[in-house]
């Protein structure tokens, strides 16, 4: 069942999201070459944790180790923080991101550049954040799921990339995952309608080469089956009458 939000939850929902764009940006400022994805991972634990009522949504959600999932290259979705994963100039990495702030949870992922990156990389990361961007502005009442993800498909595929199909976005509120399902494809005007006090996190993850993923042997990351890069953009926003409403939009 899908559980609309009252106006004063959806405030909660953004004074969370502030907390978590302020610590992406915290954690972006911090990616460099020679880090560790898991000295990166504590930079966001300690800096959530330095918000009054703030945690890491994701610290021991379904049994998963770290506060941030962060996937490097041909990583899609949740690579776990490790000791001996050194970043290096020229990756790309997501940093995928939940705060849990006044029993109210939102999630959000960038990915972002090492250093120099070359040009295809760049592509990748732009055409996925306006994948995203694109999703986004169907996210008013009177629309369906089905429009959300065509307009993400729609932006991907013309580029010559591939969405992930395997993986979708989510309801999201007093659980990290509600529903409904948020797929990055689809047919517009098909699926539920979206109507004032839904909060959805929408995330287009897009692979540079083909769809197809596989998972590793840690149980936890999902890769591009062909290794090829993939990149991964993700905001969560309310419905309301007058449209979509980012709550975890930069300032
Ligand atoms: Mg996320
Ligand atoms: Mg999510």
């Amino acid at each position: 069942m899908v559980q609309l939000k009252s106006a004063r939850e959806i405030e909660v929902m953004a004074e969370g999201g502030r907390i978590l764009v302020a610590t992406l940006e915290h954690a972006t400022r911090a990616v460099e070459a020679g880090l560790s994805t898991w000295e990166l991972d504590q930079i966001v634990e300690s800096f959530i944790r330095a918000h009054h009522g703030a945690v890491p949504a994701f610290k021991g959600l379904y049994g998963f180790p770290g506060s941030a999932c962060i996937s490097v290259n041909h990583e899609i979705v949740h690579g776990i923080p490790s000791r001996q994963r050194i970043l290096a100039d020229g990756d790309i990495v997501t940093l995928d991101i939940g705060v849990k702030y006044r029993n109210y949870y939102t999630d959000s992922a960038r990915t972002v550049p090492v250093g120099r990156i070359d040009a295809p990389s760049a592509r990748l990361l732009e055409v996925t954040q306006a994948s995203l961007e694109a999703g986004v502005a169907q996210c008013e009442p009177g629309k369906h799921l089905g429009d959300i993800g065509h307009a993400i498909q729609a932006v991907v595929e013309a580029a010559g990339f591939s969405v992930v199909r395997e993986l979708v976005g989510h309801g999201v509120g007093s659980s990290l995952h509600e529903e409904p399902q948020v797929p990055n494809y689809g047919k517009p005007k098909r699926g539920l309608a979206l109507v004032p006090g839904m909060t959805l996190a929408i995330e287009p993850m897009v692979n540079a080469g083909r769809a197809e993923t596989k998972t590793l042997a840690d149980k936890w990351t999902v890769v591009t089956a062909d290794g090829s890069r993939s990149a991964h953009f993700e905001h969560t926003v309310a419905i309301t009458e007058d449209g979509p409403r980012i709550l975890t939009r930069a300032a």
